[in-house]
């Protein structure tokens, strides 16, 4: 077995082992979107958006999807 073989050998595990970290992460991160979806849902007052209560805006105890419409404030029938 020569050297050169060696490093073919070195080079495949690396590979490998290059590959189950990056699919590693991929699942991971898969997972924490779905944390993400488990979150409270809120519906923007203005526009009827539902959306993350983290990314909503929250304005005189109303929520909003954006910074425009929590000034535009709730929309009147
Ligand atoms: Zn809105």
């Amino acid at each position: 077995m020569g050297i050169s073989r060696l490093i073919i050998l070195a080079l495949l595990a690396l590979a490998g082992w290059w590959l189950w970290k990056k699919t590693r992460a991929l699942t991971q991160s898969g997972a924490s979107r779905a944390d993400a979806t488990s979150t409270a849902m809120v519906c923007c007052q203005h526009c009827q958006l539902h959306l993350p209560q983290p990314d909503a805006i929250q304005y005189q105890n109303q929520w909003y999807c954006s910074q425009a419409h929590a000034q535009a404030g709730p929309k009147r029938p």
